[in-house]
């Protein structure tokens, strides 16, 4: 079943019945404020946080996340927000080697490049594995005291994989749901990784595994058959573990429509964008916008723009391509390697082909406000959006959402899990071909007004469709399914 996306959150309330929802999240829903103010809490950004934030008020409950550098003498269970209907922030201390060597280590440098198939990038290292192994317990530990015996517990993301099964070992008889918000690779990948066994045992420990698309549901599937012995039902989506059954589910995740569409409409973010495609001197725009991270195809993409001024000069001073590339993960080594990368590659694009009235590339190395990036959305004439590998790539969602004026064409690399989704209506390619590329982004630039409008409507109502509401009360639905999740019926 699948929830109309107008309920906003008052149907979850009816899911939990009255019961509590514990969250477990690396990053934390609310930090403390900087400054003058240092003590009061301010809420964090993000869809997941937009989310689950309201339904954490209204049903009450604990959310657990990580406190980076914190000191463990210090009190680390709050009631956030200040006013109004608040829950419980329960965060666990890491140390500063802990953080290294779990967060920047081993979950973002074996299982992040891993799952995302970038495999000569994974990097396996025993010590990271044994902190990555002690943080796990220790949220283990923190949830289950936390945790009543009828709470629904959600672990998410690759941060925690080994978590679900440590909370079984504590709580045999609870309902543990947990999503991941990566992909999960096919198996010939998966299987490279030294702790394979650990890490689906991990996560067999959940009585649900949600993620983002189907064809990770069969990979994951796979995986549990072959590199576990695990027996598998492929129709039913379940895995019989350890004298459970496990549902394995597609739920993908969606953004706040109306939000977006508020500001998109607001007459001051129309006028920011006319004032943008000023500035770019009234040329075709191309947008790209990612964290600065190698799975977004940041090189590939330049790459892609540089073939398509050489082989249509009739575009040069016509196109500027504008990349916002948000800072991301700066500590570690391949990321500082590849702004210098990219650093480069504007550089030697602009020197090649701008002049002293035009530049084709506008590299914009920071994040821009709500406002700002939506009023990049609609001066784009064309959104570039070619990861890859992601899990879902919620920019594309959110580009759809803004164009309110039904205008607006969507390049998209197939390697999206947002692909499956929006591939009526966007230009899907693929992005380790230059050419290709290249091809595809001057096809979109020529398309006529009536084919962007046709392509524009059927995306939005995907996006609508797949709202950030329904995938949270898909989830608690099927949550409240699970055989003897009576607490949560
Ligand atoms: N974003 C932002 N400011 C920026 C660029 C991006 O707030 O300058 C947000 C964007 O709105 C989106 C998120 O960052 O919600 C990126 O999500 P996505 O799924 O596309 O990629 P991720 O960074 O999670 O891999």
């Amino acid at each position: 079943m699948t929830a109309t996306p107008n309920t906003g959150c008052a149907g979850e309330k009816n899911m939990l019945d009255g019961k509590r929802l514990v969250l477990v999240s690396n990053r934390e829903p609310y930090v403390r404020k900087q400054g003058p103010d240092k003590g009061h809490f301010e809420r964090t950004t993000g869809g997941l946080v937009t989310a689950l934030d309201p339904v954490m008020r209204r049903c009450g409950g604990v959310w657990l996340a990580w406190d980076p550098g914190g000191d463990p003498a210090l009190p680390h269970r709050f009631e956030v927000p200040e006013s109004g209907p608040t829950f419980t922030l329960r965060q666990v201390p890491l140390s500063r080697g802990e953080v290294r060597r779990y967060y920047y280590g081993f979950a973002n440098r074996a299982l992040w490049p891993l799952c995302h198939y970038f495999i000569d990038r994974c990097h396996f290292d025993d010590e990271q594995w044994n902190d990555y192994v002690a943080v796990n317990r220790r949220f283990a530990d923190a949830t289950a005291q936390e945790a009543a015996r009828e709470d629904l517990i959600w672990v998410h993301d690759y941060h925690f994989c080994l978590l679900p099964r440590m909370l079984r070992e504590r709580r045999p008889r609870g309902t543990i749901a947990y999503f991941l918000h990566i992909p999960f690779p096919a198996e010939e990948v998966f299987k490279i990784l030294p702790w394979r066994r650990e890490i689906l045992e991990g996560i067999l420990g959940a009585d649900l595994v949600g993620v983002h698309v189907p064809s990770y549901v069969t990979d994951f599937l796979g995986c549990c058959e072959r590199l576990l012995g695990a027996k598998v039902d492929h129709g039913a989506k379940v895995v019989h573990w350890d004298g459970r059954q496990v549902a394995v589910q597609a739920f993908p995740i969606g953004i706040e429509v109306e939000e977006i569409e508020g500001i998109a409409s607001a007459p001051e973010t129309a006028s920011r964008a006319r004032r943008i495609r000023k500035n770019l001197k009234e040329s075709k725009v191309v947008l790209g916008v990612d964290r600065l991270d190698y799975s977004k195809g940041i090189p590939e993409r330049l790459l892609a723009v540089e073939r398509l001024l050489e082989e249509a000069p009739e575009l040069r001073g016509g196109l500027t391509f504008v990349q916002v590339a948000v800072p991301s993960r700066t500590r570690v080594q391949e990321y500082r390697h590849l702004k210098r990368v990219i650093d480069e590659l504007v550089g030697r694009i602009n020197g090649r082909f701008g002049d002293s009235s035009w530049q084709p590339i506008r590299y914009l190395y920071r994040s821009l406000g709500r406002q700002d990036l939506i009023a990049h959305y609609l001066a784009a004439d064309v959104a570039m959006i070619t990861p890859l590998r992601d899990g879902m790539n919620l920019v594309a969602k959110e580009y759809c959402a803004a164009r309110v004026d039904e205008d607006g064409a969507l390049l998209l690399s197939e390697f999206t899990g947002a692909a499956e989704g929006l591939a009526s209506g966007a230009m899907l390619v693929n992005p380790f071909s230059v050419e290709g590329t290249a091809n595809k982004l001057r096809e979109a630039l020529e398309l006529s007004p009536n084919e962007r409008s046709s392509r524009m409507k059927l995306m939005r109502a995907h996006v609508r469709d797949t709202h950030i509401n329904v995938w949270l009360q898909d989830i608690l639905l099927a949550a409240s399914k699970i055989p003897g999740a009576d607490c949560i019926g």
